[in-house]
């Protein structure tokens, strides 16, 4: 055993220093990406019950001279949260620290510990009539923390955007153990330069977050969802201005899927098309207004035959049968063998010609792959995957990786989008952002991580590359 982990196994117990196989789901990431020589392995993992003792630990592995990887639901896909290989990282596990502090219908806020699952932080404020509109496939199992950190994103981002604008505090231990607390839930407060939205989206790489104020909303009195099938994207984002014309502020729900994508789920509400849509309206209207609304919007399009077909949930169950179907598109990807994974943003009048230039491409340089496109059509968002050509495994596509890579975001520069839309850089996309982030950007970002963490002790090597040997802090 190393006598760091006896030391902190001395101060707080073995309860919450955990190592060996209680330590295995904390070191494995979601997507299983990091295997053999390269899985993950922490020193041990920390599991602190109070801010108090997440002070305390923060304190102690500077002492130590470790380097912490904070991790929330380890939900995430760019291995951001999980230890490197080399088994000197201390993983601190914010997942005790789940308390719901406080739900206020008068200011319309959540006060919630940054472990709680996002799930039960929705149930809970629905049971008080509010919503937490903050909704991904991952929401039984990824926390609070975990979403701020990574200002997550989702399908509901078109109507009430990322995590970022539903936050209004934060509660902060820095990296030499300090706890900053901003959790008064105002709606102006102009106090100095604005340290809450620099923590949000820093991958835990500033600060520890352990608790968050959240806007809530009325829930909707009626929620309504479509399922159309369309002839091209280009069909799928004239709709979108209509929609959003017809549908107003209810217009929740702009999801998009490729024929690929629909031909991986078991059933499908309609034949599979070149492109299908779910969209989701929710309204303070009854469900009869609402569902008069959604098709008035629907019928005109129709006729003119700028959609294949549309079929509009009638109950709940059903409107939640097409949500699972949607959600379930990342399990089916990985039943089918798997792919390589590309998340990225473009602008919404680009994004049909970025997709058949990126295809063209993809086929001259690696004939027989087979891009599985799908994602947020709303928010310009795509989760433009590969999967290899029929009889190849993914080990045996493995090695095209870097290149796949290069080709598929040179094409998103091309097209003026981002490689890196929702799921963050992590360590997975940290070399592509030393690579491809503009000089200034990244020089101020290195100035803003000396500043608020010298020693580089807080997920080294997550981010910005400097530094990345992801080992002892300093
Ligand atoms: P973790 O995975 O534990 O950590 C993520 C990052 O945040 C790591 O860098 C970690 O170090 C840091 N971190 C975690 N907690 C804290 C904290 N308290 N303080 C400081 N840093 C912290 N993402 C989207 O944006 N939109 C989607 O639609 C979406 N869909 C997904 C679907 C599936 C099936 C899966 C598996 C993932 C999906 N994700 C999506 C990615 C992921 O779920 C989100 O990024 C989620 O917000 C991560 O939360 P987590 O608690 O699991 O964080």
């Amino acid at each position: 055993m190393r006598p760091e982990l006896g030391i902190l196994r001395a101060e707080f117990g073995a309860d919450q220093v955990l190592d060996g196989e209680a330590a295995l789901p904390f070191e494995r990431d979601w997507r299983g990406r990091a295997t053999g020589a390269q899985a993950g392995r922490a020193m041990a993992v920390l599991c602190p019950r109070s801010v108090d003792e997440v002070q305390a630990m923060v304190r102690a592995a500077a002492r130590l001279h470790l380097a912490l990887v904070p991790q929330g639901g380890n939900t995430g896909l760019v291995l951001g949260g999980t230890p490197d290989a080399s088994g000197a990282e201390l993983v601190l596990s914010l997942k005790r620290l789940n308390r719901i502090r406080r739900i206020d219908p008068i200011n319309a806020t959540l006060t919630a510990e940054a472990g709680c699952v996002l799930q039960t932080l929705q149930q809970a404020c629905a049971a008080q009539q509010l919503l937490l509109p903050l909704s991904l496939a991952a929401e039984g199992q990824c926390t609070l923390g975990g979403n701020l950190a990574t200002n997550a994103g989702g399908t509901q981002v078109l109507r009430w955007g990322n995590a970022r604008d539903l936050c209004l505090g934060l509660e902060v231990v820095t990296a030499d153990g300090l706890l900053w607390s901003d959790l008064d839930g105002l709606r102006k407060d102009h106090r100095g330069l604005n340290l809450r939205d620099l923590f949000i989206g820093s991958e835990g790489v500033l600060g520890l977050i352990t608790a968050a104020v959240m806007k809530l909303a009325p829930l909707p009195r009626s929620r309504l969802s479509a399922w159309l099938t369309l002839p091209s994207l280009e069909a799928a984002l004239q709709l979108l201005p209509q929609a959003r014309a017809a549908l107003g502020d209810g217009l929740s729900g702009f999801e998009v899927m490729g024929q690929a994508a629909q031909l991986l789920l078991p059933e499908l509400p309609l034949p599979a098309a070149p492109w299908a849509l779910l969209v989701e309206v929710s309204s303070h209207r009854d469900e009869a207004q609402t569902r008069a609304e959604l098709e008035a919007w629907l019928a005109p399009a129709l006729d003119a035959g700028r959609m294949l077909d549309a079929v509009v949930a009638h109950t709940e169950a059903q409107a939640h049968a097409l949500w699972a179907l949607r959600e379930s598109i990342p399990g089916a990807q990985t039943r089918a063998g798997g792919n390589l994974k590309h998340d990225i943003a473009l602008p919404l009048d680009r994004i049909a010609a970025f997709v058949a230039d990126c295809e063209a491409r993809i086929q001259r340089a690696f004939p027989g792959a087979r891009p599985t496109v799908f994602g947020h059509l709303g928010d310009g968002n795509l989760h433009f995957n590969v999967a290899p050509p029929v009889g190849q495994s993914l080990a045996e596509f493995q090695p095209h990786e870097a290149a796949l890579n290069r080709l598929v975001f040179d094409c998103v520069a091309d097209w003026g989008g981002s490689f890196s839309a929702e799921h963050g850089i992590g360590r997975l996309r940290a070399a592509e952002l030393a690579a491809r982030g503009d000089a200034v950007g990244l020089d101020l970002m290195g100035r803003i991580k000396q500043a608020l963490d010298p020693a580089n002790r807080l997920n080294p090597g997550r981010v910005l590359a400097s530094g990345s040997d992801g080992n002892r802090a300093d």
